[in-house]
């Protein structure tokens, strides 16, 4: 019966271009390498060759005699010890049993390593028992896997036998000993080592000695690390290397920079990681001569077109800001350009605030089609946030429901902060039922949803489901949660929540957390019980733990108190033009107008200055900005005569009631505010029905916070109004903030 190869095999076969006609036991052993080469993450790939082998033994009587022979079972083995396929190599384990062929130290300790690796360490240890000769190469396989199953003690312990069985440990076993040192950060345990091995004379084995290096940056003892370095007897590009990266690691760009220098004068020639560092390290210190001049020697060095350096490269300008650089950088790569380097631009963009070009970037990706991964979605989405932009971010959107990455956790909880950014809870919610296996940051951007976007309820009863299913909440969870408490005014159920992250979760409360329980307080109209709070607080109150109090003064009119917070405020971030503007606003609501006017006046003699307010709606798939009294939209006049037809529809509802003094007051300035400008323009220019949502960058004041709800009533619109505090959802004459913003 002649032998089948299935259709994924083939194909796999082509791209080593092997004629997959018929099978030998050469073919055999060489699929299995091209397997092992191809890295195929499924198992199936794995249990297909275990019962093709399997039909082969039985088609074939030679197999066991000839098809069996070690250096075949040894790539298996490691086949099946990289892929974590405990199963099947157990079988080949039964296999190998029968034809004694475990007599052989070699394929003895393959399976000691493919247990070890695959996690099986009782089954390793028997076998290790088990064999007649002491061999050191299985001791390493041991201690390796008992460091990947994070059992440290035990492979301390094991290694402390060595001297039992007669024998001294060689230099891998010392390297292998340290990494483990280093990745659990035990100093005590690393010295021990580095003692022995200066005794061991092993120090001018430059494996050893780079480990030792490496284990005690890993450590956090740079100090060590530095005079350990400069008393190495070798020092090749790899110690070089591993010192300059710890220096970059803990954020000593000079000194790394210095070592880099240092390392050619010494005739020592980087080599491309090394080359990523500096060039990482250059970008960190902001010095645009210095990145100038090592990129110019990576091209000198031929290698600033690779996919590694290069990207480095985009990475570099990006931090500093240089994102023509970058371009050029990426356009000169163009042929070479993969997805790491796209990504590193499409990021670039994003973090220097260019998201318009980020997403530009992103169509010419697809375009292209060139291919995605959930690091670009997460980034591309980031951009639709900073925007923020709801056709974009629907766009995208259907971009991934296409690429399947719509169930994938992390692509799903960026989606879910890009719709929430966008004010778009009801998709945020949508997305978040999608998610095949959602974690902490999934559920964290959902009720962050639901608590910025004006249902606080909905946000404390999915922190509530959250821990019924066991999840583990983390400080931004009660960050998010205690704030819905507090626009829910649930003041009780806040504190308990509040309790609760201290005592029955050990989270120590950060400053966001204190400020979020002033808020609290000062919200329920208790400003003397937050004051209290913050004086009894065991840190020392910030200016954002006073900010809240202030806040609570304004809505409550308690200009007393205003006045004690603002001195705290100022004291701390005499800067904060919010903190005038608010005691001014404050004073002239009072009828101080003369207090207020001080105010002002204050504010200019300390040079103040306050942000131009500005408002920005998207129509057409286009942002349209306004300033308060624009008339530079081409659209103007239009806008401006809805503004006065609304302003007649709205007459007979509460803001015309109470502004009824401010309207005649023909030059009021708060009539021409730019979101009153951005909202007229979205009702022009919308279709009827749909929801107008609008951007600003300060805080919206009272006056068009009650225009924005008479506007919703009278034009039966739903109105999202995002300013920089939070999200106002108006609808039928009534906001999601109950009128405390
Ligand atoms: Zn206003
Ligand atoms: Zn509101």
């Amino acid at each position: 019966m002649p032998f089948a190869w299935s259709v994924k095999d083939q194909a796999l076969l082509q791209r080593f271009s092997f004629p997959a006609t018929s099978v030998s036991n050469e073919q055999v052993l060489f699929r299995n390498e091209c397997l092992v080469f191809a890295q195929m993450p499924e198992r199936t790939g794995l249990t297909t060759i275990y019962h093709e082998t399997r039909k082969l033994e039985n088609e074939n009587d030679d197999f066991e005699r000839n098809g069996l022979d070690s250096s075949r079972l040894i790539t298996v083995l490691k086949f099946c010890g990289g892929e974590g396929c405990l199963e099947l190599g157990r079988s080949y384990h039964a296999l190998i049993a029968k034809t004694g062929l475990d007599a052989d130290d070699f394929v003895a300790t393959s399976l000691i390593d493919m247990y070890a690796k695959c996690g099986d360490m009782d089954s390793a240890d028997a076998l290790f028992n088990q064999m007649p000769r002491f061999d050191v190469a299985s001791c390493n396989c041991l201690i390796s896997g008992y460091a990947r199953c994070g059992l440290f003690d035990e492979g301390f312990r094991f290694f402390m036998k060595y001297d039992s069985f007669g024998n001294k440990p060689n230099p891998y076993t010392y390297s292998t000993m340290l990494a483990i040192s280093g990745t659990f950060s035990v100093i005590e345990e690393g010295k021990q080592l580095h003692a022995q091995v200066v005794k061991m004379q092993y120090l001018s084995e430059t494996a050893v000695s780079n480990a030792l290096l490496t284990m005690y940056i890993k450590c956090g003892v740079m100090e060590d690390a530095e005079s350990l370095f400069k008393r190495l007897p070798r020092r090749n590009v790899i110690s070089w290397t591993a010192i300059i990266n710890g220096l970059y690691q803990h954020k000593d760009f000079e000194k790394a920079m210095r070592l880099f220098c240092l390392m050619r004068e010494n005739g020592i020639e980087p080599n491309e990681y090394t080359f990523t560092i500096a060039l990482a390290s250059c970008g960190s210190m902001r010095n645009l001569d210095c990145c100038h001049l090592l990129h110019a020697l990576v091209i000198k060095k031929g290698m600033a077109l690779g996919e590694f350096v290069g990207t480095a490269i985009i990475d570099m300008y990006s931090e500093i800001g240089e994102m023509d650089d970058a371009k050029k950088q990426f356009k000169a790569m163009e042929t070479s350009a993969s997805k790491v380097s796209r990504n590193a631009l499409t990021k670039g963009l994003v973090q220097n605030e260019k998201a318009k070009e980020a997403l530009d970037a992103f169509s010419e990706m697809v375009r292209k089609d060139a291919a995605c991964d959930e690091f670009t979605f997460s980034i591309i989405l980031k951009a639709c946030a900073s925007l923020p932009s709801i056709t974009s971010c629907q766009q995208i959107h259907a971009r991934i429901v296409k690429a399947n990455f719509d169930t994938n956790t992390h692509v799903g909880s960026s989606l879910i902060e890009a719709y929430t950014k966008c004010g778009s809870v009801e998709e945020a919610e949508r997305v978040f039922s999608r998610i095949s296996a959602p974690d902490v940051v999934s559920w964290n951007s959902v009720i962050k949803a639901y608590s910025q976007n004006g249902n606080p309820r909905r946000a404390i009863s999915l922190f509530r489901r959250m821990i019924d299913r066991g999840f583990r909440p983390t400080g931004s969870t009660f960050l998010a949660v205690l704030s819905a408490c507090s626009h829910s005014g649930k003041i009780q159920e806040g504190q308990e929540i509040f309790q609760s992250m201290v005592s029955e979760f050990s989270i120590s409360p950060e400053e966001a957390h204190y400020s979020c329980m002033v808020d609290l307080l000062g919200r329920s109209g208790q400003p003397e019980k937050a004051l209290d709070y913050i004086n009894n607080l065991p840190i020392e109150p910030t200016a954002s733990i006073w900010k809240p109090l202030l806040a609570a003064c304004r809505c409550h009119k308690n200009l007393r108190m205003a006045e004690l917070v603002a001195k705290h405020i100022l004291a701390l971030d005499p800067d904060d033009a919010t903190v005038y503007v608010t005691l001014s606003n404050m004073y002239a609501e009072a009828g101080q107008l003369v207090n207020a006017e001080n105010q002002r006046k204050l504010m200019k003699l300390k040079e103040v200055t306050k942000e131009p307010g500005c408002s920005w709606t998207e129509v057409n798939n286009k942002i349209h900005k306004f300033f308060a009294r624009d008339r530079t939209h081409p659209e103007s006049a239009k806008i401006y005569s809805k503004l006065k037809q609304v302003m007649m529809q709205i007459k007979g509802t509460a803001y015309g009631t109470t502004n009824a003094n401010s309207q005649q007051l023909k030059a009021d300035p708060s009539l021409y505010h730019s979101e009153k400008l951005a909202v007229c323009f979205a009702l022009i220019s919308l279709p009827a029905r749909k929801p107008v949502r609008i951007f600003k960058n300060l805080r919206v004041c009272s006056d068009c916070h009650m225009f924005m709800k008479s506007v919703s009533l009278v034009t039966d619109r739903v109105i999202v109004l995002s300013d920089n505090y939070r999200f106002h959802h108006f609808n039928e004459g009534c906001c999601s903030c109950g009128d405390y913003w």
